[in-house]
Parts: structure tokens; C-alpha cells; sequence
């Protein structure tokens, strides 16, 4: 039993819920009075219901995301029939914009737009003290409107509350900082004033005690990981000094900004203990000039092969489809562009319209036709038509379980030797999806036999395909992994 629970519905039973664990961890006197309830959005809302119900709660605090936004709106629709007194309060970032516009807004009895580590408990405290709760009070009554950004230093950190089992089992987030200074107009980060650090000792005291505890996975959430020098070296230098085997650090980069100073620490790293999450997007200067990213490609490309040639880094860099402008033929000179690099790993997004990100303002123009279900992914532009990005969507899948899955290491680049890697690729895509009739469930071995006979049919070959089985940051989880909206 508890008054307050805080839940959400993580993507995965291996993601940990960060942002509800910063609420638990700043509700002061009411801490003994919550409990914190993790679930996945596979999970049937029914179950959910019941064992969130069976806590007799008076308040609910749910974590909105993109991920789990149709979800929780079958959740709160069934928690609200059944017990209609229970306060529903929502937060996280797909209801932190557009809040009028969603159904789910009707249903719950409060709203906390934006960072509410603080402003949950504040609320949850307003409430418990009338004598009697009131039952479906309209929206925003008691929410607390978009308050300034909460002052870092006097956050509770959360990193005491991942459990033995977490720590074991699942991927723990950490974050040295918050926002991020760059201007993407698909991310909901471009919307940040400023970035603000965590006080770096009360960081690396937690840091220290997780080591203690035999936490060895790290994923930081910081957007822009090397963006205070200072403060970058000083955490790799932290954890290279307590470096033991075992030891997974990810970092999301720009990948413009690698000077000296971190490049003799990342050197120092043993192979595969750090993976630098990239952020290309687009190699079009003229997209991405009018889509607000600012990065200076030269000096990517020159960042992106030192680190191939001279560190230990698994380094993962993400294109994105669909950006106004990007053309097919753009899309896939980016992509050789990118290939020719040899990142370990490249995702291929769709292009999403993430709630309140500033890339609607393009809608019209490019005319841009979003899904309107969550993750509103693009389903057509002005340039590439929805077979087009139909056919893209499949590239990006096939792409991950060929290329990035480290199961065909050798095999795959026979794919496209001497060629484009983008048109290959795209070729085999089709082709495999003909074959198939499908982008999942297929297994490894007829993944297997079916790259085997591709390679035969089209390319002259000879030998046989083998699968290899995966191992480093794949294999541990970390990767695509986490509280990320962008
Ligand atoms: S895409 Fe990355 S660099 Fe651009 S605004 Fe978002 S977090 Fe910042």
C-alpha cells in the first residue's frame, strides 16, 4: 500500500525509468509514503491496471513518452473507469507540449509540463494536505504551469535507488548535465535555454558508490557529452582510474569537438569500454543549415576516422531520414559519405515530428506528412514519396540486422564492394523483402541462408555465409536504449 505511486511503461524491461526515480528521490517526508511501479509497454494495460490499483494508491504520478503514449492512454482510460477518485498526474515530455491536444489530458487531473523533479512533490504535498482529495478537478486547477528549470545543486540524485537487481540486470543511466545549446529543429533539446551541470563532486561521489556496488554499464543521458571540456576529461579521467574488465561507458557526442585534451584519455581506454553515440544526421550543409543543426563536416569526418584508426571507442552515428530538402540521391551520398567512416554501427531513423519540436514549422513547405499515431514518424515530403520511405524504412531495418548486428562482419561489405554502399544495400533490401515478405522474425540462420543465396545469385559468390554471434555493446543493451525523445 502507498499514497503515491509513480509508474511508467519503459520500451523495455532492460530500461530502467531515470526521470521517475529523480521524482522519488525529491519527495523529502513523502518518500516513505511512495512506491515506485516499473512496467513495459508490452505488458497488457489490464495487468498493469490491477497492480497498480492493488496499492491502494491516492495519487498516480505516469511518465509520458513517445514511446508509451498510446499505451498509458489505455491505462489511464481503464484506471479512471474503475476508480475514478485516483489523482492521475501526468508528466515527461509528450505531454509537456500540445497538452490540449491529447485525449489523455481529458482524463488525467493534473499536468506538470516540463522538469518536475521538484514541482511532483510540491504538488503531491498541496494535495495530500486537503482534507479531502478532490476527484477529478479540471486540468491545470492545481498543475503547476512551466516553472523555471530546477537548480541542479539542489537536486536529490537518484542513483541510490537503482536496485541490486538493476544494477545486475538492466541498463543504468546517469547525467552530468541537462539541455543542450544546439538548435536541432527534430529535437525536443533544441527547446533548452541552457545546459546545466550537476555539481561534479556529489556526481562523482554517486558515480563511486554504483562502482560499489559492481555497476559496470554506464549510459549517459547528457545531450552533448563533450561539450564542457573541463568536465568531460575530469569524468573519463574518474572512471579510467577505477577501470576494471567489464567496464561499458556510452556518451552521446557531437562529433565536431574532440580535441586533444580527450583524445589522449579516450586512447587510454581499453578497446570497446567506451561507445560514443554520433549524431551525423545529414551531410547536406544546405538541410541542415535550414533545419538549425550547426556542425562543421570536415571536422567530423576527420574526428569520426582518428577515432576509427587510433582509439578503442565503438563508435554508433545516426543519419536520419526525411529531413526537408534531403532528396533520395543526398540521403545517399551521406550515407557512402558515411559507410566509407566505418562506424561500427549506423542507424538509420525515420525523420520523427516529436511533440512541440520546432521542425513543424517546415510541415507546410515541404509538405511534410507525419503518421499522427505515436512515434508520428514521416510518411511522405516534397522529395521522397511514401513508397520511397517505405522502402527506406526497410533499408534501416535489414541495415541493422546485416550490418550493425555484427553478425556478418566480413559478409556484409560483399554486399556492395566497389560500389555504392547506399545502392547495394538498398538493392539487397528489396530484394530481401521480396524474399520475405517481412522485416521481422526472421531467424539468424535464414537470415543466414538467404544473404548467402543473394550473394551467389547477384554478386558471383562462391563461399558460404556464416553467422557469428554478437558480442560488445549489442549484446549488452545498451545501445538505442533510453529516456531519449529525440
Ligand atoms: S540533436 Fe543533439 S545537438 Fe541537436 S539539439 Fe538535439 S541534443 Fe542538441
Amino acid at each position: 500500500m502507498a499514497d503515491i505511486i509513480l509508474a511508467t511503461l519503459n520500451a523495455r524491461y532492460a530500461h530502467c525509468a531515470f526521470g521517475l526515480r529523480y521524482l522519488f528521490a525529491n519527495l523529502g517526508d513523502l518518500q516513505p509514503r511512495a512506491r515506485l511501479l516499473e512496467f513495459d509497454i508490452n505488458q497488457r494495460p489490464l495487468d498493469v491496471a490491477e497492480n497498480i490499483l492493488g496499492n491502494n494508491p491516492r495519487i498516480l504520478g505516469l511518465g509520458l513518452h513517445v514511446w508509451n503514449a498510446s499505451q498509458t492512454l489505455i491505462l489511464v482510460r481503464l484506471l479512471k473507469q474503475l476508480r475514478p477518485a485516483l489523482i492521475v498526474i501526468l508528466g515527461g515530455p509528450e505531454i509537456s507540449h500540445e497538452t490540449d491536444q491529447q485525449e489523455i489530458s481529458r482524463l488525467a487531473d493534473h499536468i506538470i509540463p516540463g522538469e518536475a523533479d521538484l514541482a511532483f512533490a510540491q504538488l503531491c504535498r498541496q494535495l495530500l494536505s486537503l482534507s479531502a482529495l478532490p476527484s477529478h478537478t479540471p486540468v491545470h486547477s492545481l498543475a503547476l504551469s512551466p516553472t523555471p528549470p530546477p537548480d541542479l545543486a539542489t537536486l536529490a540524485l537518484p542513483y541510490d535507488f537503482y536496485t541490486d537487481d538493476d544494477i545486475a540486470h538492466r541498463v543504468i543511466y546517469a547525467e552530468a548535465s541537462r539541455g543542450c545549446p544546439y538548435e536541432c529543429e527534430f529535437c525536443l533539446s533544441a527547446l533548452d535555454e541552457t545546459v546545466r551541470q550537476f555539481p561534479l563532486d556529489r556526481f562523482l561521489a554517486a558515480m563511486q558508490r554504483l562502482l560499489d556496488r559492481g555497476c559496470r554499464q554506464f549510459k549517459f543521458v547528457d545531450r552533448t557529452f563533450n561539450l564542457d571540456l573541463k568536465t568531460s576529461a575530469a569524468i573519463l579521467q574518474f572512471f579510467l582510474d577505477r577501470y576494471r574488465p567489464g567496464l561499458f561507458l556510452h556518451f552521446e557526442m557531437v562529433p565536431d569537438r574532440l580535441p586533444e585534451s580527450l583524445r589522449v584519455l579516450i586512447q587510454d581506454f581499453p578497446p570497446i569500454s567506451l561507445q560514443f553515440e554520433v549524431g551525423i544526421q545529414t551531410f547536406n550543409e544546405e538541410v541542415a543549415q535550414r533545419i538549425g543543426r550547426r556542425q562543421d563536416n570536415a571536422k567530423a569526418e576527420q574526428n569520426l576516422r582518428w577515432l576509427r584508426a587510433h582509439s578503442g571507442v565503438h563508435l554508433h552515428a545516426d543519419l536520419i531520414v526525411g529531413l526537408p530538402g534531403e532528396s533520395l540521391d543526398s540521403f545517399a551520398t551521406g550515407f557512402d559519405r558515411l559507410v566509407a567512416m566505418e562506424p561500427h554501427e549506423i542507424q538509420v531513423g525515420i525523420l520523427k515530428r516529436l511533440r512541440g519540436a520546432p521542425i513543424a514549422r517546415h510541415t507546410a513547405q515541404w509538405r511534410m506528412i507525419y503518421d499522427p499515431q505515436p512515434p508520428y514518424e514521416i510518411l511522405q515530403n516534397r522529395d521522397l514519396d511514401f513508397a520511397v520511405i517505405q522502402r527506406l524504412r526497410r533499408f534501416a531495418r535489414y541495415w541493422d540486422l546485416i550490418a550493425n548486428s555484427g553478425r556478418f562482419v566480413e559478409t556484409a561489405p560483399l554486399i556492395w564492394k566497389n560500389s555504392s554502399p547506399f545502392r547495394e544495400f538498398l538493392a539487397f533490401s528489396d530484394w530481401l523483402s521480396t524474399e520475405t515478405g517481412s522485416t521481422h522474425g526472421i531467424a539468424l540462420p535464414r537470415l543466414a541462408r538467404l544473404l548467402e543465396k543473394y550473394l551467389r545469385e547477384k554478386k558471383e559468390f562462391s563461399g558460404s555465409v556464416t553467422h557469428s554471434q554478437a558480442s560488445g555493446p549489442r549484446a549488452r543493451q545498451v545501445r538505442h536504449s533510453g529516456p531519449d525523445d529525440k
